[in-house]
């Protein structure tokens, strides 16, 4: 089925328009080609958010998945993230939760957290 997209790689903003056999038009460069063919077979979103934190200062941590994940799994992701309450020492890149809804991709924290 033919889409039109919004390239979303770089600000320029690309107009796209993908076929139903996957030919893209409207990209000036060849990341928004791949970003289209993308997009219409496997969309995905990197997950950023924050889980709870037992420090003395930050009730919070940042975190994010390592990778894209295919965007069906962003609302059960969530549903971990929103259980799950870490302890400090946390840094920049510790998993926080491995293979996130099955995806086979880790949530890891994006701060230090010291106490
Ligand atoms: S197609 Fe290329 S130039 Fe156009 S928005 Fe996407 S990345 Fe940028």
């Amino acid at each position: 089925m033919a889409r039109d997209l919004t390239c979303i790689i770089c600000p320029r903003g690309c107009a796209l328009h993908i076929d139903g056999e996957l030919n893209v038009t409207g990209n000036a460069c060849p990341r928004g080609a791949a970003y289209a063919k993308q997009e219409v077979t496997d969309p995905r979103r990197t997950l950023t958010s924050t889980v709870k934190c037992r420090g003395k200062l930050f009730r919070v941590c940042p975190v994010k998945t390592a990778l894209p994940i295919p965007k069906d799994k962003v609302s059960p992701a969530m549903d971990e993230v929103n259980a799950v309450e870490i302890l400090p020492p946390v840094h920049i890149g510790d998993v926080v939760i491995k293979n996130i809804a099955g995806t086979g991709i880790d949530l890891v924290a994006t701060r230090d957290i010291e106490e």
